[in-house]
């Protein structure tokens, strides 16, 4: 994630990746969306319909005057001054001496594995923006025959749902591959 000091520490409690996991939960107040690349628009445009949103770039991306104009669209409140740090709950302190007090934070991060397994066996991987998942067909078997990923593993912007409907798929095709395999 960004390197802002204690943004790390409020993961999952003030800091979210995920508007349809959490803006609901910020009861329409105000939402601040620390940019960690261009890719942040999309957050940034994308929030304001959980709440006041403001974008706060950190130095991340400079927006083109078209983005410019669908900020303004938005409603989006621009931030340009670097963020000396987050704290309290979701306070933006700002390197100039102001803060900004919000009831949460956004920022988009990038993803990676927590073993080398799908490396190992050989899988191939589609490199989306948020980082590398493994690739696999409709019934979640992998590049590599006989074996499957499901879950946050093999999709980009996960959610339980997903990867519980993906883990049934892959459970059910992996027993079929098991079953017919000799027959
Ligand atoms: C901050 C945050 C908030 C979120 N909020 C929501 C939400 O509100 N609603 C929602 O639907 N989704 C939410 N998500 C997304 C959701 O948590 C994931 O999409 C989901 O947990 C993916 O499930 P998974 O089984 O693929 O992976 P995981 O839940 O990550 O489970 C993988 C498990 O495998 C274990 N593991 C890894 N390597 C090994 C190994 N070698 N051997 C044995 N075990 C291993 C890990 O320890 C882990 O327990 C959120 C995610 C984050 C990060």
């Amino acid at each position: 994630m960004p390197d802002v000091p204690g943004l790390a520490e409020r993961w999952g409690k003030s800091v979210f990746h995920c508007p349809y996991c959490h803006g609901y939960e910020l009861r329409r107040g105000r939402i601040g969306v620390i940019a960690s690349s261009e890719l942040s628009m999309h957050h940034a445009l994308m929030l304001p319909d959980w709440g006041e949103t403001t974008l706060f770039l950190n130095e991340a991306f400079v927006p083109d005057d078209g983005q410019m104009a669908q900020l303004r669209k938005r409603g989006v409140t621009l931030e340009r001054q670097p963020i000396a740090r987050i704290s309290d709950h979701a306070t933006v302190e700002l390197s100039d001496g102001r803060a900004v007090a919000l009831d949460g934070l956004f920022t988009i991060t990038r993803i990676s594995r927590a073993d080398p397994l799908a490396e190992q066996l050989g899988c191939d991987f589609d490199h989306g923006p948020m980082g590398p998942v493994v690739k696999t067909d409709a019934m979640k078997e992998t590049t590599v025959p006989g074996v499957f990923a499901c879950g946050d593993i093999a999709r980009m912007a996960g959610n339980i749902a997903l990867a519980v409907g993906d883990g049934t798929m892959a459970g059910a095709a992996t027993h079929r591959s098991l079953m017919f395999a000799d027959l």
